[in-house]
């Protein structure tokens, strides 16, 4: 290809005629730019920021967009629509929150609690710890943990005023207060057994907060066509037509998944 000059007049766009008046492109772009350059330079000049799914610990980049997924580099986190999901963990976009420098946390205080464990959550221990027992193939453990388990259960009162509202405000104040406490203490030892456990159960906890606010929004509706599984070894949930194809938490691959059947209503 050879290069040609370009002759100003004979290049020039119209962009509008509006009686004897025409408008240049060239003139309407110098008037935006004269108009809006400042907004403009300042959108372009905020540092380009990196947003971290609390779930699985994906990183969107703005910077560098999802090119894959037809996101340009340089996608802002606003400009992504509002139903955009976690290409890891399927998770929404409130799941995500701005990666910070950690040194930055403060000391945190020991929480208050002021309560006895009821029944229902002594035989939800009992529970998790008979399937603890059986990973690491106690069966005789595994099998009386369990009969202490169905134990509480029998002595529990049943649950009347349940509601999703209530558990969200459990979830929450575990994750805002218990979660951060625990982890700062298990950190000081450090615990890495115990780092490690928080580190998964906090994320299926987000997990499970990310699907009950979806849940307060959309009801029911939200489990219409869709699969639902359940990570057998970490209790991660995920919504989709299929498992995905390793655990985002855990990663454990698929067949670890339990396909939830729905209810019949
Ligand atoms: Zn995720
Ligand atoms: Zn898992």
């Amino acid at each position: 290809m050879t290069k040609t000059a370009v002759k100003n007049n004979q290049n020039k766009i119209v962009l509008m005629k509006t009686g004897k008046n025409t408008i240049d492109f060239g003139d309407f772009i110098t008037e935006i730019m004269l108009r809006y350059g400042n907004i403009i330079a300042e959108e372009a000049g905020r540092p380009m920021k990196q947003m971290v799914c609390s779930i699985c610990s994906y990183v969107y980049d703005e910077a560098k967009g999802i090119p894959d997924a037809g996101i340009a580099a340089g996608t802002k986190w606003e400009d992504l629509p509002s139903d955009w999901k976690c290409p890891w963990c399927g998770a929404g976009k409130d799941a995500f929150n701005e990666k910070q420098d950690l040194s930055a946390k403060e000391m945190l205080e020991k929480p208050h609690v002021d309560k006895e464990l009821s029944a229902i959550e002594m035989s939800i221990i009992c529970s998790n710890l008979a399937e603890g027992c059986e990973k690491q193939y106690l069966n005789e453990q595994s099998k009386l943990f369990s009969d202490l388990a169905d134990f509480f259960k029998s002595k529990a009162d049943p649950v009347n005023k349940g509601s999703t509202a209530e558990l969200l405000k459990l979830v929450n104040k575990d994750i805002e207060v218990y979660y951060p406490y625990a982890n700062t203490v298990a950190g000081r030892k450090p615990d890495r057994g115990a780092l490690r456990a928080l580190t998964w159960s906090e994320k299926v906890t987000r997990m499970l907060q990310s699907l009950l606010i979806r849940y307060e929004k959309e009801g029911e509706k939200m489990l219409d066509d869709t699969g639902v599984y359940v990570c057998s070894v970490c209790g991660f949930v995920y919504l989709g037509a299929d498992a995905p194809a390793i655990c985002p938490v855990c990663k454990v691959p698929s067949w670890k998944f339990e396909k939830i059947e729905g209810r019949n209503r």
